[in-house]
């Protein structure tokens, strides 16, 4: 049996409902973006695809409509999301809201999921969540068909939804199966959302959950509150090291490396300098990445060492940085990863340390792979564009929302709008380096590596250089006067447009290409980034520092004891309930609370971040610590 159309009362007052159950349930005041619109198109039964930020509210998208439907009597919406280890918070989180969720994952043991199973064929829940490969087995499936032959399922939704596109970077084939919602329960709505958006990505996931009839709510991707910096690698470790204790000592945060075996060294690294740091990556035993999950999500300040394994689904609002040691691979990952940082919305970074090494790595990565040629040349695609990102000299924030279709003017908020780089024309150095690789590779048939390239450049006579009779090379020295920083930023930005190739079967040999011609033949200008020397030396070793909270900068001095006293309070809490501590309340809320110094009940109402359910559990504590102060 279809789902039966919303009873009239419903549909002649679904704002009212929904802006109550926003108020009521989740204690805000206000709808963010397109969420009013979403919600009122998913409850009144339509599809939906949603694209938007990390950050920007997905969540209530499809718990609102969940709860509206629910009193409206269509029963269980079944929330698909790849991220076993986070549903335990995430149901979690809805509880504390007094919001009736359940989970079923392979955490659970076969009698409390045999009791949630027995709930779910009853209706007797608002929000359940699994895994889509639990989805798609025939015992869920027919537990699905049960409760829509009762008039009992209500919606899907489909989370992380680009997991279903190669495009994406977190594919995963058990999202294909989906389709089987669409093909079995076609009268069910679903709503998918992601917060990847580029067109080739967005494209792929219409097609592939056969979303094409969806409506569309594509937010803007800004993020306005996120710091973007780039700067050129010298010593990644150092870099890293002063931007955390210059800038974030103290402060949660995310520092993605390549590989597992660079995860380890710099999280011991930043324990030995006496920043809290955790190492996750696949390698590790499933239950330490789980504890290293659990002790960034529920402890303050701690920084998580990782590699791309880590962060999706993580909704941790208080992330202050995000630092990545290495490129990745495309710009979706890149936004994605960076995305992580500040989901409350105040002030956070984006830092990146880029160098040649980088490009060249990633160039080998896609070239030595078994894909097909027509998909490596969509990588490479990808890859130019985040090296142009990289490479920029103008507003980082204007590149990145063009490359997601957005139209923007300078952001005053990344390296490059508060600090414009001096920029110098490479032009010429571009064409000595194409040159000497075009000599060297002419004179004895073989290429060379960047040292022995560069050392010709600035008439080194190295021993290789002699025995090889390089020195006679006309090019020998011509760039003698270009700092070897200078050199390698040309280098760099040539492999960058595609104007160097790397050979990685053959040494990582330079080689000319097609679009080295029009450099060699001065059509294209070659401008580059001032490489600024930065001084190698560091503060001296510091005390392992103490975890103090930071105290918003808004309280007095009263305000600021009981916003201290309501953490100590907010994390026995936490721990008595297991789980992470913005679960109970951000520390917005506490800040507004202690700023206010309520003294009943009715001066707690209103405060964003506390609903009916919140206000009746904790209230009265609430009101006993704040008077204790
Ligand atoms: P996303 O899934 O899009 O990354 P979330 O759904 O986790 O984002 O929301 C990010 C944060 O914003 C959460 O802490 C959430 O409680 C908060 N939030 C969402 N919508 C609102 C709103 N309308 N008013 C205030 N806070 C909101
Ligand atoms: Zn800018």
């Amino acid at each position: 049996m279809p789902a039966a159309p919303l009873p009239p009362t419903a549909v002649s007052e679904p704002i009212l409902s929904i802006q109550r159950i926003l108020q009521q349930v989740f204690g805000y005041g206000a709808f963010r973006g397109p969420q009013q619109a979403i919600i009122e198109h998913v409850t009144g039964g339509g599809d939906a695809l949603v694209l938007m930020p990390t950050g920007g509210g997905k969540s209530l998208c499809y718990q609102i409509p969940a709860l509206a439907r629910q009193q409206a009597g269509h029963g269980v919406t079944v929330v698909i999301s790849p991220l076993i280890a986070l549903m335990h918070d995430q149901v979690g989180a809805l509880h504390e809201a007094g919001v009736s969720a359940a989970f079923l994952n392979s955490t659970l043991s076969g009698e409390e999921a045999q009791q949630i199973e027995r709930r779910l064929l009853r209706g007797d829940m608002t929000l359940l969540y699994a895994a889509p490969e639990r989805v798609t087995t025939p015992r869920f499936l027919a537990q699905m068909d049960s409760l829509q032959e009762r008039g009992l399922l209500s919606l899907f939704a489909i989370d992380e939804a680009h997991c279903v596109s190669q495009w994406g970077h977190d594919f995963r084939p058990e999202y294909r199966a989906l389709t089987v919602l669409h093909e079995r329960y076609a009268s069910v709505p679903r709503i998918a959302l992601t917060a990847t958006a580029d067109t080739l990505t967005r494209a792929d996931i219409l097609e592939r959950l056969q979303l094409q009839d969806a409506r569309q709510f594509v937010s803007s991707f800004d993020r306005p509150n996120i710091r973007y910096t780039i700067v050129e690698k010298r010593e990644a470790t150092q870099q890293l090291l002063r931007f955390i204790s210059n800038e974030h000592m103290g402060n949660a945060g995310i520092v993605y490396c390549q590989s597992r075996k660079r995860v380890e060294e710099i999280a011991n690294l930043l324990c030995d300098e006496g920043i809290a740091a955790l190492p996750y990556h696949a390698g590790l035993d499933s239950k330490v990445r789980q504890a290293n999950q659990d002790q960034f999500l529920r402890s303050e300040g701690i920084v998580m060492v990782a590699t791309i394994a880590f962060g999706m689904g993580i909704d941790k609002p208080d992330v202050r940085f995000v630092a990545h040691l290495d490129m990745p691979k495309n710009i979706e990952g890149y936004y994605q990863e960076t995305g992580r940082a500040g989901r409350d919305g105040e002030p956070a970074d984006a830092w990146m340390c880029y160098g040649l090494q980088d490009v060249v790595n990633q160039r080998r990565m896609i070239d030595e792979s078994p894909a097909e040629e027509e998909f490596k040349q969509g990588l490479r695609g990808k890859l130019d564009a985040l090296l142009g990102l990289a490479e920029a000299t103008d507003c980082r924030r204007v590149r990145l929302l063009a490359y997601f279709g957005e139209a923007s003017t300078p952001c005053g908020n990344c390296d490059n709008c508060l600090q414009p780089p001096d920029v110098w024309d490479g032009t010429d150095a571009a064409r000595k380096l194409l040159s000497t690789i075009y000599r060297v590779q002419q004179s004895g048939g073989i290429s060379y590596g960047t040292g022995h390239i560069m050392d010709i450049l600035r008439g080194k006579p190295t021993e290789k250089v002699l025995q090889r009779g390089h020195e006679r090379l006309s090019t020998f020295g011509i760039g003698a006067g270009f700092t070897e920083a200078q050199l390698r930023g040309v280098l760099r930005q040539l492999i960058a447009i595609g104007a160097v190739a790397v050979d990685g079967s053959a040494f990582n040999t330079l080689q000319l290409t097609d679009a080295s011609r029009a450099v060699l033949k001065g059509d294209v200008a070659v401008q580059l980034r001032q490489s600024v020397s930065t001084p190698t030396q560091r503060k001296a070793k510091r005390t392992p520092a103490k975890a103090t909270p930071k105290v918003p900068a808004s309280l007095d001095t009263k305000g600021e004891r009981r916003y201290l006293a309501l953490k100590a309070w907010r994390a026995e809490v936490a721990g008595e309930h297991n789980l992470p501590a913005y679960v109970i309340f951000h520390d917005a809320t506490l800040a507004a609370i202690a700023e206010r110094a309520p003294q009943s009940l009715d001066d707690l109402q209103g405060i964003s971040g506390i609903g009916v359910k919140k206000l009746e559990a904790y209230g009265a504590e609430v009101l006993r610590v704040v008077g204790s102060v």
